[in-house]
């Protein structure tokens, strides 16, 4: 890709994969497709992804974003986020009658599900995350009187067990690979019996996305990633272009955010995007890193990724009775919101 304005000492390295995951963007068009289908509003409790864009672009059509599920009216349709949520929330959601849609991505249902069998096998389960994050409130709350957060490898010197021969770990989905895998080394220095889960929680998107900006980061003298403050895993890509190389490293929401001056003797940048970001918002950072002469785009991509969800069973089942469920979603390569806000 090559766009009109450039300078032959300066050039881009854009990330590829980047940007959306299918958990994402099936969370994403779910909204899209319940406004459709049930009309304005659709309450969505939290945000269905960590978007800033796509939350408001979704507001603008209809839906309206709620902490808890005691601000939905009573018998309303809710939605809940890709992040997933607890039992606790499931229960209250029935308590108010309330029709939920659950758009929890499956990767992260996956993580809900080994923790409950982990759990019902009475392991102590030591979940890697970041305390406070929707999705680990989520798998914490499946069975919280087996399981603690660890935040970070420095947390595992203050850990207590019940039994150091029956430990297990699992993570959340969005974390660093590497730091991931350091926090593991030092939970089996402490307990050399502790277990693995049956398959890696860090998902391939997060991985994917690591991986490409880990390989042209060396290159750059900045990197620039999109995505929002509240993004784990963009943020991680902030960390992960860093640690691999990159002379400097930002995030920003949009090309508005991006300060000309960290271009200052730079001849090249990086750019890549979180899983929730929608891919108009790196073509705007790309238009304006071409109008300062970084006009020549080359991609560097790790893997291909074309990987994609159903819809949530009740959307789906709703659709489908009315004849509209979309029998081969995107097969454009289209993704959700890929255009400018309603
Ligand atoms: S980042 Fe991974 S776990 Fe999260 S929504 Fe995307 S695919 Fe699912």
């Amino acid at each position: 890709m090559t766009t009109s304005t450039s300078d032959t000492s300066k050039r881009v390295l854009l990330a590829a994969p980047r940007g959306y995951c299918a958990g994402v963007d099936r969370a994403v068009v779910a909204v899209e497709k319940a406004l459709e289908h049930y009309g304005a509003p659709v309450y969505v409790r939290k945000e269905i992804v960590h978007n800033k864009y796509v939350v408001e672009t979704l507001a603008a059509r209809g839906a309206i974003f709620v902490n808890e599920t005691d601000e939905v009216p009573e018998g309303a349709r809710v939605v809940f986020s890709a992040h997933g949520v607890s039992p606790a929330v499931h229960a209250a959601a029935e308590a108010r009658s309330l029709q939920t849609i659950d758009a929890t991505c499956p990767l992260v249902t996956k993580v809900h599900k080994e923790a409950v069998r982990f759990a019902s096998e009475d392991y102590d389960i030591l979940l890697i995350g970041h305390e406070g994050h929707e999705e680990v409130e989520g798998t914490y709350g499946e069975a919280p009187e087996h399981i603690q957060v660890v935040g970070s490898p420095d947390a595992v010197a203050d850990l207590e067990v019940r039994d150091p021969d029956r430990l297990i770990w699992i993570s959340q989905t969005t974390l660093s690979v590497d730091e991931t895998m350091e926090t593991v080394r030092r939970l089996r220095e402490r307990f050399p019996n502790l277990q693995d889960p049956p398959s890696d929680d860090i998902c391939y998107a997060t991985q994917n996305r690591q991986v490409a900006v880990k390989k042209l980061a060396p290159e750059c003298d900045v990197v620039i990633t999109v995505g929002s403050a509240n993004s784990s895993n963009s943020v991680r890509l902030v960390e992960v272009a860093l640690d691999a190389g990159a002379r400097s490293s930002y995030r920003v929401d949009n090309a508005a955010e991006i300060d000309p001056s960290w271009f200052d003797g730079a001849s090249t940048v990086g750019v890549t995007s979180g899983a929730s970001v929608p891919e108009i918002l790196v073509r705007d950072v790309l238009e304006l890193l071409a109008q300062h002469g970084f006009g020549d785009v080359q991609e560097v991509r790790t893997a291909t990724e074309d990987l994609m969800f159903s819809l949530p069973r009740e959307l789906r089942a709703d659709l489908k009775a009315s004849g509209s469920l979309p029998q081969a979603p995107r097969r454009d390569g289209r993704r959700s919101l890929d255009v400018q806000p309603a």
